[in-house]
């Protein structure tokens, strides 16, 4: 029997009376952990720490806090096999995408451990006589900070690292189904030095987030999840004046023109459809094919996706692992029931599957021929479900990618640099790619969204400079 993982707070390991338990979904006999619950008295304490904790951490030199997240870093690089491993235990996903997420917080650590000594401000001639400007950029203050389960070790890494970097205090949230991992990662900044209450992590359920959210020493929540949740975050955030960074669902378009690369093209189509067994938010959800290729693309894509393997995540031969839980099985297979009365033609899959056994396996779908104002269309799904839609023309599907209230990321698959420039610039995307799938991104440049699939400055690269400091313009004179 594992021991149970406490909180982190004030630098310690805390109990509580309350414990939950995590199975893996590749194999649901298998325990993978046991995890103090957090009460709604332990987020207030680590809220009053993390206040205390703010008045010299935001003082602490910029080397101080490099060498932190630089420790962190090598940590997460020497550990990746064993981290990894766990976090395809606990969330599902096969083992390669589990090495690439945790290398990514690696990498993370180790950009912001850099930026943290490159902070820059500005310095400026006023508009005044004999007067000189200096904007400086200031830590926020506390900051809480909720996480899904779809990337549980590198989003709260690339949320932590630089909110810490700038001197921020951190009180992390993470998912309720991913607190294994997330545990090592609190484990892993207690080790390489973080002070008490400069760190801290809280592990429960909705309403220890609503907790956080609800207390008025946090400056600063920055939320990624559900569309639904977001939306009450920033309702209780904006009301009281607070900072909000929210990264939500998506909806994500991959457009295949006349003159693209069809191998390529479906190539992309399938891993930004199913890798990860669709659960991501930046999955392609809707491809929208040039008609004078649509069929030989549809044949393509039913072959290559015939191939693929569902399996445990642990094993090699498997290209796609499960879905997270129960509850995310009975969302994605009620979506798919619903997909042909909305007008959508079942082409391919979308069965629960029975073997391998004890686990939350489902048959990557595909439905032709539907259209965008039925619910599988509209809404997140987050499983392996994929439509494809005809368009006349490039103008077409322009307008055929845009038809979503979401805006995370969008791709295009074409040989012309004209259409591709054409596609950047009418995209309603907070991400374009050309030639590559929706999924995958950089840990250097601003990552985020648009309309109902953010609010706020975006994540990583300068967008987490936006967020994680505040201005002061100070004017000087002699
Ligand atoms: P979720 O919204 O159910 O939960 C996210 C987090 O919010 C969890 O830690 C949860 O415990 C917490 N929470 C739930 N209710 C709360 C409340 N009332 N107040 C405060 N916190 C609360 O999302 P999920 O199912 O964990 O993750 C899947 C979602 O995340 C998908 O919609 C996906 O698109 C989105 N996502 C977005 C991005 C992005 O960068 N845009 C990245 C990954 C995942």
């Amino acid at each position: 029997m594992p021991q149970v993982r406490n909180n982190y707070i004030d630098g310690a390991w805390r109990p509580a009376e309350l414990c939950s338990e995590s199975y893996n979904p590749s194999d649901t006999s298998e325990l993978v952990g046991r995890f103090a619950i957090a009460s709604t008295a332990d987020v207030r304490d680590a809220v009053n720490v993390a206040r205390k904790a703010f008045t010299h951490w935001k003082e602490t030199s910029p080397q101080q806090r490099s060498d932190i997240l630089d420790r962190a870093a090598d940590a997460i690089d020497r550990r990746t096999p064993e981290l990894a491993t766990l976090l395809s235990r606990e969330e599902g996903k096969t083992l390669p995408e589990a090495v690439a997420e945790v290398t990514k917080a690696a990498h993370t650590f180790r950009y912001f451990a850099g930026e943290a000594v490159r902070l820059a401000g500005a310095s400026l001639r006023s508009v005044r006589k004999a007067v000189d400007v200096d904007v400086r950029r200031e830590a926020v203050g506390v900051v809480g900070l909720i996480t899904p389960w779809n990337f549980p070790f590198s989003i709260p890494a690339w949320k932590s690292a630089p909110a810490l970097a700038y001197g921020n205090c951190v009180i992390l949230k993470p998912s309720e189904l991913t607190n294994a991992i997330a545990w090592e990662l609190a484990s892993i900044l207690h080790e390489a030095g973080v002070p008490p209450g400069v760190f801290q992590m809280v592990m429960g359920g909705g309403d220890i987030g609503a907790a956080l959210v609800s207390n008025p020493d946090v400056d600063a929540v920055s939320f990624t999840g559900s569309e639904a949740v977001g939306r009450l975050i920033a309702v209780q955030i904006i009301g009281r004046g607070a900072k909000l960074q929210l990264e939500l669902g998506g909806k994500n378009p991959l457009v295949v023109a006349d003159d693209a690369d069809l191998d390529k093209a479906v190539d992309a189509a399938v891993r930004g459809a199913f890798y990860s067994t669709g659960q991501r938010c930046t999955a392609s959800s809707r491809i929208i094919v040039d008609a004078a290729i649509h069929d030989d693309f549809v044949e393509r894509l039913l072959e290559r996706t015939a191939r693929l393997r569902v399996g445990h995540a642990l094993d090699e031969a498997s290209d796609i692992g499960p879905l997270v839980s129960a509850a995310q099985l009975e969302r994605v297979s009620r979506y798919v029931q619903a997909a042909p009365s909305g007008g959508a033609r079942h082409a391919y899959g979308g069965r629960v599957l029975e073997t391998p056994a004890n686990g939350y396996y489902f048959e990557p779908a595909i439905f032709l021929d539907g259209n965008m104002r039925q619910s599988i269309n509209r809404e997140e799904v987050f499983g392996p479900i994929v439509s494809v839609f005809k368009a006349t023309d490039f103008e077409d599907a322009v307008r055929l990618a845009n038809a979503t209230e979401f805006g995370l990321s969008a791709g295009i698959f074409t040989a012309s640099h004209a259409k591709a420039r054409a596609f950047i610039r009418a995209s309603n995307s907070g991400m374009v790619m050309v030639n590559l799938p929706t999924v995958g991104s950089d840990y250097h440049v601003p990552f985020g969204g648009r309309g109902a699939s953010a609010y706020g400055p975006k994540e990583m690269g300068l967008g987490a400079v936006e967020f994680f400091t505040q201005t002061k313009t100070a004017y000087i004179a002699d």
